[in-house]
């Protein structure tokens, strides 16, 4: 069984870094589908200004052309603050033994360790990291820590198991955020190119940022 992936995130708005982060993926690790989840809450910052229903009818919008690219609502649904691990959960609870594979960005990755359980999210899941620009995977744990005890090189093993290891990629990474994308808007400034026109569309639509 060819494994699923989790890109979770604000997604304040989605943008081309995003999307190319989840076909590469896909393709790198031959996937059989990226669920991007935008969260509800974050645990430890200000929930988005942008709603999330917003921010998720712009994923929806551009994934819709890729069958393989899901967007997925199960943190919005599910309400409260949004912990990966409990996304995590309920994921398993639906397949038992289908590879999950977690995928985050080294700047996401480097405070792993201060999200909620980190420890069970490798029992729940595959944790796969991508190298963001201008981010370093940190030097100190929890990464080395992850890489000595579940590290791996073979995408066999992540469709081997349904969780359990770790694998750092390199993928080649478009320099965009969305904190970029928001400074270009507020500026009155064009994002043209580093988001999909439908998102575009979605944001001039209802005047976001
Ligand atoms: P913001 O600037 O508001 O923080 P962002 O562009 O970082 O937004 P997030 O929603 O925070 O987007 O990111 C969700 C996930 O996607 C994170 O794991 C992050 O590391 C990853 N990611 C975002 N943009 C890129 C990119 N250009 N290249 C690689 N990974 C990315
Ligand atoms: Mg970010």
């Amino acid at each position: 069984m060819k494994p699923i992936a989790i890109l979770g995130g604000t997604f304040n708005p989605i943008h081309h870094g995003h999307l190319r982060v989840a076909i590469e993926v896909k393709e790198a690790l031959d996937l059989a589908e990226v669920h991007l989840i935008p969260l509800l809450a974050p645990p430890h910052r200000e929930p988005p200004k942008v709603s999330a229903h917003t921010r998720f009818e712009m994923i929806a919008a551009a994934t819709n052309d890729e069958s393989e690219l899901i967007a997925d609502d199960r943190e919005i649904r599910r309400g409260g603050i949004s912990y990966s691990v409990e996304t995590l959960r309920e994921l398993r609870a639906e397949n038992a033994s289908t590879p999950i594979c977690m995928v985050v960005g080294t700047d996401a990755f480097a405070h792993l360790h201060t999200w909620r359980d980190w420890k069970e999210l490798i029992t729940l899941a595959h944790i796969v990291v991508v190298h963001r620009p201008g981010v370093d995977l940190p030097s100190d744990a929890p990464a080395n820590l992850l890489l000595e005890e579940f590290g791996t090189d073979e995408v066999a093993d992540l469709h081997a198991s349904p969780a359990g290891r770790f694998m750092s990629i390199s993928i080649p990474m478009l320099e965009i955020s969305s904190t970029q994308i928001r400074s270009i808007l507020h500026n009155g400034l064009s994002p043209k190119y580093l988001l999909p026109k439908s998102v575009l569309n979605i944001i001039r639509e209802h005047e976001l940022y």
